[in-house]
């Protein structure tokens, strides 16, 4: 069988090639030619004997998944919608800033987890994507940035980070598929691949705290959890998988997550939603909930959607909810909505899903 040598982290690759009877640091040569200079025909990787380019050609292959379409909106926000099989598409967008590039990377196609405010939530679930498909959008983002580049300087050498930042805050949940996006994180963080460090690769999560615990063994990326609510009962409604790890647990899982975390405080994103959770009394609840636990707020404009029950709120009960948290002592931003005329903001993914028909099986995790 031909094996994607995208699907391998660098013990698989080494692993690989061990099991095809080569020496275990061809893994790190491969690697680069992979991941650092874009690479895909075995032929052209010139640090490698003949024998073993040869040997790969007939068991290998090197494959993203395919460009179904490529976005550019006005404020330079960039969205590929990427094929992968069966009528199934993901989307990835690349938010260009100053200092800094930061890559929104897809984990499942949809989402089992129905948060009620979420459009790729309304879609459903359909199955979680591979290693090959997960790192494959960076493999794509940065072969893409650099090509185009290189158009006008031919300066851009293939370690330059374009992408300089992950945010695996697309469609899907991460931590639901775990091993998976586990083995992608090792690989944006691995020298011989991308290099980044943990601080610049965020994890967001709707929090499935044993999953978040499991991230804080294996791999402690920077953490974004999705709290949205002050309390329970608001909760339970718009982010329903809190009725099985309900806020407390929640909060108790970032406080452990906090001893070995990259940065010393937890992100909770909450989107803001006019009427819904976002007068004074709730900013007020929220600075109650949280005094125990370490913590920056991004508020996120809510993005509607076709067919999407909730309003945005207006800016200056945003503005007023930021204020009470600022008082308080507490760091907040609240998100640019970037992207809005390509569809590519934030819970605004959509993607293709097809056959939903796996997703009360998905849910019972
Ligand atoms: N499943 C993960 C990560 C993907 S969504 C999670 O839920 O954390 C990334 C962020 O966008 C999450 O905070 C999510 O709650 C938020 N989001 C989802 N739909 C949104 C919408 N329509 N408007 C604004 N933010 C939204
Ligand atoms: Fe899934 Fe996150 Fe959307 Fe909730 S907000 S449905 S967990 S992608």
């Amino acid at each position: 069988m031909t094996a994607n040598l995208l699907n391998f982290d660098a013990k698989g690759l080494t692993d690989f090639c061990i099991e095809i009877g080569e020496k275990p640091f061809r893994a790190k040569q491969l690697l680069r030619w992979i991941h650092q200079s874009s690479v895909i025909d075995f032929a052209s990787m010139s640090d490698l004997a003949k024998s073993l380019r040869d040997k790969l050609t007939d068991l290998a292959v090197i494959e993203a998944p395919q460009v179904i379409s490529d976005h550019v909106a006005s404020d330079g926000t960039r969205k590929w919608l990427l094929s992968v099989g069966t009528e199934n598409a993901i989307e990835t967008v690349f938010i260009p800033e100053v200092n800094r590039g930061t890559l929104c990377v897809s984990s499942q196609v949809g989402c089992a987890l129905a948060c009620t405010f979420c459009s790729t939530g309304k879609q459903g679930f359909n199955r979680n994507l591979t290693v090959a498909e997960i790192i494959g959008q960076l493999w794509i983002a940065n072969k893409l940035l650099r090509e185009d580049l290189r158009q006008f300087s031919n300066d851009i050498s293939d370690s330059e980070r374009l992408v300089s930042n992950v945010v695996m805050m697309g469609m899907g949940e991460p931590l639901a598929n775990f091993e998976n996006v586990a083995m992608a994180l090792d690989l944006m963080l691995d020298d011989h691949a991308y290099g980044l460090s943990r601080r610049r690769v965020t994890v967001s999560t709707s929090g499935l705290v044993p999953a978040m615990d499991r991230l804080r063994e294996r791999c402690p990326v920077a953490l974004a959890v999705s709290l949205h609510a002050s309390n329970d009962a608001l909760r339970d409604h718009l982010v329903p998988i809190n009725k099985k790890y309900p806020i407390q647990e929640l909060l108790a899982a970032c406080r452990r997550y906090l001893a070995v975390a990259p940065r010393d405080f937890v992100t909770f994103e909450y989107v803001m939603l006019d009427g819904i959770n976002d007068t004074a009394l709730h900013a007020r609840e929220l600075i109650q909930l949280v005094r125990d636990t370490p913590c920056k707020f991004n508020l996120i404009p809510f993005n509607s959607f076709h067919g999407s029950e909730y309003k945005r709120s207006a800016s200056e009960n945003i503005r007023v909810f930021r204020d009470i948290l600022m008082q308080a002592g507490y760091v907040v931003t609240v998100r640019k909505t970037r992207g809005g005329d390509i569809a590519a903001a934030c819970g605004q993914l959509a993607g293709q899903v097809k056959d939903r028909t796996r997703r009360t099986a998905a849910i019972s995790m």
